[in-house]
């Protein structure tokens, strides 16, 4: 989000209010223990499998990495249940843990083919390494989201989203796909040809079966404009709807304690490269959990150490073709809750979760992401039904984050939210039912698709409620 400079020169600041080489022994001294790690393997010697950000593990019986299309269909007809596909497991929820198979596209990856400017893409393959890829032909994905670690078929299978206005989610480029189901047949639809399933399959958490590949409209690899600054969060919340208005790619980052914003920018441009500068979001981080830690007593301190640590901001700016700006990294491991509310409900909702932290929670230090996204037409789709706007509330992996289900999500739910499928949440049965008009269309075909339920795990089956 920012760059090293901004957060060495944030920092700085940081220690001219708290008096330097304080901050960093506060920081030291104050940070919660390391979560207890699962043991490596278990009883039955069968090795431990984890998700990104650690809070979910299991111990498949049986791990597979099929090279074909076939070769998945054959595994799902008769591996042992349940059958659970799993891509970079940066999931934050349950959705791949399984005891029985765990199966893993990894040798399924790259582009198998063209139709014009479509991609057929393989479902393995890696949002980082398709970049280049298509970049290779002038082409790029429309939008990606802030990371590009996820596999195509996880990031569809989740409603994976990025921000601009005008852009939808990633499944919203998705124009055909192949699903090898859990009766072993390989099912290829589109608008045309079995619509359901295809409307069902884009966002189905793993639910229907495995999608082996998927055709993505493409369009041409411009270079984009990025641009990072930091202004007071009135401002920000004031001129929110003008920028996701104006801009290609716009989001901003409310700092909790701060009273301040981190907005980013993204335009096309005929502009010379320009480098990134070597960003290390990880720095900034750290200096708003060193106040967190130093002055979380007191809100009117942190408040005013905080306005002054980020007001020395410098904006950033960089040029470069959009598969190498959009995404970043997030090496500071964290917990996530995301919901998609109607647009018109999302700044209203974010002032009432700001608050809210800022009232019952000086743990929080992690800023709050607001993104817009176009709507879509898949069942599943949280995009569904009109323009949607994401609020995103982060924990550091080692502090507390139950809070997430007992304070944020009713404010989200109160204001039309609908979870991210791939965050946590803790909504099943018939809450999602009301959220989904679609909801017993899904459950019908999943049941047609797979009626002895073989891909479904114990988290599933409480989502759908079978
Ligand atoms: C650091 C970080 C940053 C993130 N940033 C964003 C962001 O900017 N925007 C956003 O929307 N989300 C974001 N996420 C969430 C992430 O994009 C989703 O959780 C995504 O599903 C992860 O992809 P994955 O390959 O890791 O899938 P997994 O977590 O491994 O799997 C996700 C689901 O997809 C299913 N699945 C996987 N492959 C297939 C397949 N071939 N066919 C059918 N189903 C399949 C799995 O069974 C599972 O249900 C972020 C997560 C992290 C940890």
């Amino acid at each position: 989000m920012i760059s090293r400079r901004t957060a060495l020169t944030a920092l700085g600041a940081g220690a001219a209010v708290a008096g330097t080489g304080v901050a960093a022994v506060a920081i030291a001294s104050h940070d919660k223990p390391e979560p207890l790690a699962p043991p490596s393997t278990d009883n039955q010697g069968r090795v431990v499998w984890r998700n990104w950000s650690g809070i979910q593990h299991c111990y498949p019986q049986s791990r597979l990495a099929p090279t074909s299309a076939e070769g998945l269909a054959q595994i799902l007809k008769t591996a042992q249940a349940p059958i659970r596909v799993v891509g970079a497991g940066h999931s934050f929820t349950a959705l791949a843990v399984t005891p029985g198979t765990m199966i893993s596209l990894d040798q399924m990856s790259g582009i198998v083919g063209w139709q014009g400017d479509n991609a057929i893409v393989q479902a393995g393959t890696r949002l980082g390494t398709l970049g280049p890829e298509l970049a290779a032909k002038g082409r790029a994905m429309a939008n990606l989201p802030d990371i590009n670690k996820q596999s195509l078929g996880g990031a569809l299978g989740t409603g994976t989203h990025g921000t601009g206005k005008t852009l939808t989610a990633i499944h919203g480029d998705v124009v055909a796909l192949t699903l090898a189901t859990p009766g072993g047949d390989l099912i290829d639809c589109d608008a045309t040809r079995e619509p359901d399933i295809f409307q069902a399959a884009k966002v189905s958490l793993g639910a229907l079966g495995v999608i082996t590949k998927a055709t993505l409209r493409t369009t041409p690899n411009r270079r984009l404009h990025r641009h990072v600054w930091v202004e007071p969060l009135e401002q920000t919340l004031a001129e929110a709807e003008s920028r996701w208005a104006k801009h290609r790619n716009y989001e901003f980052y409310a700092i909790p304690f701060t009273d301040m914003a981190a907005c980013i920018s993204h335009d096309e441009t005929d502009l010379p490269a320009r480098e990134r500068a070597n960003e290390q979001d990880d720095t900034i981080l750290v200096a708003l959990k060193g106040l967190r830690n130093l002055l979380g007593f007191s809100t009117t301190l942190r408040k005013a150490a905080g306005k002054a640590l980020l007001s020395s901001a410098k904006p950033e700016e960089a040029v470069d073709e959009g598969w190498k700006l959009l995404s970043t990294d997030r090496p500071e491991r964290f917990n996530e809750m995301e919901f998609h509310l109607p647009a018109e409900n999302q700044l209203k909702a974010l002032k009432e979760v700001i608050e809210t932290i800022e009232r019952e929670r000086p743990d929080v230090f992690f800023p709050i992401e607001a993104r817009r996204i176009a709507p879509d037409e898949a069942w599943l789709s949280p995009f569904q039904g009109g323009p949607h706007g994401s609020i995103a509330v982060h924990c550091h992996y080692r502090d507390e984050f139950a809070f997430l289900f007992e304070l944020i999500q009713p404010i989200l739910l109160r204001y039309g939210g609908r979870p991210h499928w791939g965050k946590l949440h803790n909504l099943q049965g018939r809450a999602l039912e009301a959220l989904y008009p679609k909801w017993n269309d899904f459950k019908a075909l999943r049941q047609r698709l797979d009626p002895e339920g073989r891909m479904l795990n114990l988290y599933l089956k409480g989502l759908f409620n079978v």
